[in-house]
């Protein structure tokens, strides 16, 4: 006799052999019980889930006789009667399928059509099957409508898809529709193990786990693979054919890889890559593996049981516990979105392990731990830049003012009533304090602050020193204070030749000095990972309410309740606020503003320089030279 596929085999005749689709099943088998039958059925899902299938057990259920002849519609078809052994074996008149794939045009759909005018000859029931029904032409779709929506009372229309999308809304609405979903892999793997406990092949465990996993949701594809894996291992599971066979990775390399992206090494992601290369392991195989671990890491991080119930081997399991206590939330999350973006990237490339190893290497370079190191390097460089004398951000104002004057901290007074006014006038109130006098001078002519007379106050705190620990010396501030004392400088500021706010769409504010300052200062002691450090720089402080802040951002994306949550904690750290609220909305003044406007100005010097440079005007007036514009850069 010859051999029968296993997916054909074991193919289920009736809804209790059915696995993984309960809730079609129930719904069909209470409508056949109760005789409460549609006239169209649409089942949608993906390949191989079993849309044929209930499509022919139900055409069973309708024409069942029973053993004895007599049996009316049933939900447990008898399986002996001539209709149920004709429908199995493909040969009943009254059950039509039709591949809509291959036969597409309205002439077939007509064919079918005309044979519906004929009662059934066999059965109760004519039973019209029609797969792939998403393939058929619109005229196709036309010619059928009548039909579908008042068919005669002995026909049924089966129609069954992948991609509901593509079927037409008026034929949608006179179906009956079931998606029938993919299924778990463990759900897969134990049906593997009984259909290999009937056919007495011997089955690791490790090996049905990886075919489960392999199917992606499909028995058809996982009963397929199970014939494949028993020819290759000759007629035995062993998890190292399987692997072999699938061409995926050893877990311990995957585990392996993800260890040495953490530490950051990359000479060891490389080695490892080159490992898989001279096994012949699939590149596609490791990325879709190194997703299905980091989605284990991070399901550990929030449940720490789940991991072990999500049909994971036990070494498994305890390396992803391992791996959940080693990493940032954070760093799971990009390295799983990298992976996953990868895996479509291997095939652009012309050699998939050197893409690979780009992937991996690009984890490295985006990691949010690396980020924050180059932030350290980078930090020197900023001070020096925000603190310079002709930086244009207003927020060094407030330092230098309450460094030069102490006394400045002895007159809040009239701060407040000037945040609470919106009109200019009451910026002279103030004049009688001591700090007020610089304020003025930089407000009329900036140009004085850099090139200050002796004697000037301000002169003393521009030693870069100074400066150097002036950001330190804001914070150590309660916010409050803070603003009451920047509240004067600023509000002045803007009207002065300041050419760079207005460029880099940067409105200053009070609450924006110490918002700035602040996260100035998390970023530097890196109490903030990479997305609330992003919501932080972002974001614009708009109003401070005792203990409760109001934040506002302009990408909704960052405002997650997580990044929220964590910023909120980072501010009660630092003694500031207990409660943030963040709303979505137009930003003026946030740290990232204020960095690009200060950017933007050191440009506009930069150019300034170049153009007054003698050497250059010689050029151009001697030589005709001319400076291509944007061509000036930082370095
Ligand atoms: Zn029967």
């Amino acid at each position: 006799m010859s051999y029968l596929v296993l997916a054909r085999k074991y193919r289920p005749r009736n809804f209790s052999q059915m696995v993984g689709q309960e809730h079609v099943v129930k719904a069909l088998a209470n409508a056949l019980t109760q005789q409460r039958l549609h006239h169209a059925y649409l089942f949608t899902g993906t390949r191989g889930i079993g849309k044929t299938t209930v499509s022919r057990i139900l055409a069973k259920s309708l024409n069942c006789v029973g053993a004895d002849g007599q049996g009316g519609i049933t939900a447990t078809p008898c399986d002996v009667c001539p209709a149920c052994t004709a429908i199995d074996a493909g040969r009943f008149a009254d059950y039509v399928e039709l591949d809509a794939a291959s036969n597409r045009g309205v002439d077939e759909v007509q064919g079918l059509l005309e044979q519906a005018v004929y009662k059934p000859v066999q059965g109760r029931f004519k039973v019209f099957m029609i797969d792939e029904v998403h393939m058929l032409t619109n005229t196709a779709f036309n010619a059928m409508l009548k039909t579908l929506e008042e068919p005669p009372e002995y026909l049924k229309f089966v129609l069954a898809t992948t991609d509901p999308q593509k079927v037409p809304v008026t034929v949608l609405s006179r179906c009956l529709q079931f998606n029938l979903r993919p299924m778990a892999p463990e759900v897969i793997g134990q049906h593997l193990a009984q259909v290999l406990a009937v056919e007495s092949i011997a089955a690791e465990a490790q090996a049905l786990r990886l075919i489960a996993h392999a199917a992606r949701g499909s028995m058809r594809d996982a009963l397929s693979l199970t014939d494949q894996a028993i020819a290759f291992g000759g007629g035995a599971l062993q998890e190292e054919a399987v692997r072999q066979m699938l061409g995926s990775a050893d877990r311990a390399h995957v585990f392996a890889l993800v260890d040495a992206l953490v530490q950051g090494d990359g000479q060891r992601v490389v080695q490892t890559t080159e490992a898989l290369r001279v096994q012949g392991l699939s590149a596609a195989a490791t990325l879709q593996d190194m997703v299905a671990v980091l989605q284990g890491v991070a399901t550990a991080q929030v449940a720490p049981d789940a991991a072990l119930l999500a049909g994971q081997s036990e070494p498994d399991a305890t390396e992803m516990l391992r791996l959940a206590q080693a990493m940032p939330a954070d760093e799971v999350q990009l390295l799983y979105s990298i992976c996953l973006h990868g895996i479509e990237e291997l095939g652009l490339a012309p050699d998939e392990y050197a893409a690979l190893t780009m992937v991996l290497l690009r984890l490295l370079a985006f990691k949010p731990a690396a980020a924050g190191a180059e932030k350290k390097k980078l930090k020197p460089a900023e001070v020096v830049e925000a603190c310079t004398p002709e930086a244009p951000s207003p927020s060094l104002q407030p330092p230098r003012t309450r460094a030069s004057e102490p006394a400045a901290h002895a007159a809040p007074a009239p701060a407040p009533e000037h945040t609470s006014s919106p009109s200019p006038a009451p910026s002279s109130a103030p004049a009688p304090t001591r700090p007020a006098p610089p304020v003025r001078d930089a407000a009329r002519a900036p140009e004085a602050s850099h090139a200050p007379a002796p004697g000037d106050l301000r002169l003393p705190v521009r030693a870069p020193e100074d400066l150097m620990e002036k950001p330190a010396q804001t914070l150590v501030q309660p916010a409050q204070a803070a603003t009451q004392t920047m509240s004067v400088p600023v509000r002045d500021l803007p009207q002065g030749d300041e050419p760079a706010a207005g460029a880099a769409g940067l409105a200053p504010t009070p609450e924006g000095d110490a918002w700035h300052a602040l996260v100035q200062q998390l970023v530097a002691q890196q109490k903030i990972g990479a997305l609330v450090r992003e919501l932080a720089l972002q974001s614009q402080l708009v109003a401070r309410d005792g203990g409760h802040w109001h934040l506002r951002v302009e990408n909704a994306s960052l405002n997650q309740a997580t990044t929220r949550e964590r910023l909120r904690q980072a501010l009660q750290e630092a003694g500031q606020a207990s409660q943030i609220s963040v709303e979505v909305g137009t930003v003026s003044d946030s740290p990232a503003r204020r960095k690009a406007a200060a950017e933007v100005a050191r440009q506009q010097r930069a150019e300034a320089i170049v153009h007054g440079d003698p050497q250059v005007q010689r050029l151009v007036r001697e030589f005709g030279a001319r400076i291509v514009p944007g061509s000036i850069r930082l370095a």
